[in-house]
């Protein structure tokens, strides 16, 4: 089931437990009006792992830290360097769970060798 950021940044996997962008403990009904609740500091929380090129390149991370038994999840970044193209052009980028940040790192930083992506 999906769960919503209270203050409105979004929706996210039902293991989420706090909003990324405001460390909010996330709800399961979708905000229905704008709020103005405190927002408090980030506890124990989803973190920022990595930008994956496109959304094939961020799927994949996804599956492989899937298989090493991280949750992780993407989201689209923005259109990158040209604004053209569908989502799957877009930069994503990865959250983890604060705990499985360091392992998740070491796994992407395996994949981005195998790619050739690491620049050296
Ligand atoms: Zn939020």
């Amino acid at each position: 089931m999906t769960r919503y950021c209270p203050t409105g940044d979004g929706a996210f996997e039902d293991w989420v437990e706090r909003c990324p962008g405001c460390g909010q403990a996330l709800q399961v009904e979708p905000p229905v009006a704008p709020s103005r609740m405190t927002h408090q500091p980030v506890d124990e929380a989803v973190v920022y792992l990595a930008t994956a090129p496109n959304e094939p390149v961020a799927q994949l991370w996804l599956q492989v830290l899937e298989d090493e038994g991280i949750r992780a999840m993407a989201k689209p970044a923005g259109p990158g360097y040209g604004a053209w193209g569908s989502v799957a052009t877009f930069e994503h980028e990865l959250f983890v769970l604060r705990s499985a940040h360091d392992r998740a790192s070491a796994v992407i930083a395996d994949l981005r060798e195998d790619d050739g992506l690491a620049g050296g």
